[in-house]
């Protein structure tokens, strides 16, 4: 119930979740990353390593035009260098599955890249400023394409478009000035241009996401009372049923239906069967625990799910709910009871089994009287 309305508010007012082109949220701009490059881990690992073989290979106009080899030397080992980086951060990406640090991993990268580049472009003999600048370009589209932190990105851009201009200006003295002011003013432009392209595509990326999550908690909740729905009931039983086969851990099933509720909507109206039926699970879900799974199985039914419990444990958890609710006033309906039926998994078992008894379980409580456990 807390994490819908958490999501309900992010969407209500989603320009205000985000700042500098980031969650203000931290666990949410983690996740969002970490399903972000998920869901392109093939296009992030191939484009490290396209990446990497482009910035070597412009080793081979370097052997031309490089004709000192102590200096060709240099730039073969700085290129090398790189390579060896990108490599391994390929290698990397496809190995691990959470992302987060991948920021830090991509950011040195490019601070690498820049500094090899400057590097390089100064043991070029009599460089053309123009064609040089077109590479500080190029690295800078680079950048605003990986999935970075927008600040991150600039940074990086401007680090590397104001090192290579430092050096430029230190180590040639006979460039042309105006070649000069041409470069800074363009590669300006680029970097403003690509920072509002890149803001707007992190931003609805973001937006995206959030939509994309509250879809998934609509599909998955039930609309009047806020728990969990049949559909996620079964996805999450599937999923523990599943994880406990062939092990000896335990699994519980409570399932549980109010008594008479028809002579209730029938006497105070369906409004206040509804508020039953919130003011019950409010008090259900007060009463277990976090790791418990509760759900609206349809109309006045509910199913539990105890992970790790075994039928007494779940049995006692189901009286002491007998009781609270039993003993609880309703706000305009007064008393009202439910009648529960418990079954845990056995050897043997599967889904539709465990099901079926905790079914059988329930409809022998409510031919033995209502208001009672079996
Ligand atoms: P029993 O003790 O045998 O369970 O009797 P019952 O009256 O509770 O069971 P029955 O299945 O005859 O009636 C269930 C009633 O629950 C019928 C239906 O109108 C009502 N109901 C189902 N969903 C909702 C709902 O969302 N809101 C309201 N107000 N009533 C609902
Ligand atoms: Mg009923
Ligand atoms: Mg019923």
């Amino acid at each position: 119930m807390e994490d819908h309305n958490t999501v309900g508010t992010e969407k209500n007012n989603a320009s205000g979740a985000l700042q500098w082109g980031q969650f203000r949220d931290k666990e949410l701009e983690k996740a969002f990353y970490n399903a972000e490059i998920a869901r392109n881990i093939n296009y992030v690992s191939f484009t490290i390593l396209i990446a990497a073989m482009v910035y070597f290979s412009f080793i081979i106009p370097e052997y031309f035009l490089i004709t000192a080899a102590d200096a060709f030397r240099a730039v073969f080992i700085s290129r090398s260098v790189v390579l060896a980086a990108m490599l391994f951060l390929y290698f990397k990406v496809r190995r691990d599955t959470r992302y987060e640090s991948l920021i830090y991993w991509f950011t040195g990268l490019e601070i690498m890249i820049a500094m090899s580049f400057i590097y390089i472009s100064n043991q070029i003999p009599n460089p053309n400023i123009l064609i040089q600048a077109f590479g500080v370009m190029i690295i800078i589209l680079a950048i605003f394409l990986i999935n970075n932190r927008w600040l991150f990105s600039i940074f990086t851009a401007l680090f590397v478009s104001i090192g290579y201009f430092v050096f430029v200006s230190v180590s040639f003295t006979a460039i042309d000035r105006s070649d000069f002011l041409a470069a800074i003013i363009h590669i300006v432009i680029v970097i403003v241009l690509s920072s509002i392209s890149s803001y707007s595509v992190n931003y609805y990326k973001r937006i995206q996401y959030l939509h994309t999550i509250e879809l998934i908690k609509m599909a998955e909740t039930d609309a009047l009372t806020g728990i969990d729905n049949k559909a996620k009931f079964n996805q999450e039983y599937a999923r523990l049923a599943n994880s406990i086969a062939d092990t000896d851990r335990n699994l519980a099933v409570i399932m549980f239906d109010i008594d008479d509720f028809k002579a209730i909507n029938d006497r105070f109206g369906h409004l206040i069967g509804d508020q039953v039926l919130q003011e019950l699970t409010g008090i259900v879900r007060r009463n277990l625990n976090q790791s418990d799974l509760f759900a609206r199985w349809g109309g006045e039914e509910f199913v539990i799910i105890l992970p790790d419990s075994q039928r007494e444990a779940a049995m006692v958890v189901a009286w002491r709910l007998q009781q609270i609710i039993a003993e609880h006033r309703f706000e305009t309906a007064g008393q009202v009871t439910c009648s529960f039926g418990v079954a845990a998994f056995k050897n043997g078992d599967n889904l539709d089994t465990v099901l079926h008894r905790v079914d059988e379980r329930l409809y022998l409580a409510k031919k033995l009287g209502k208001n009672r456990v079996e």
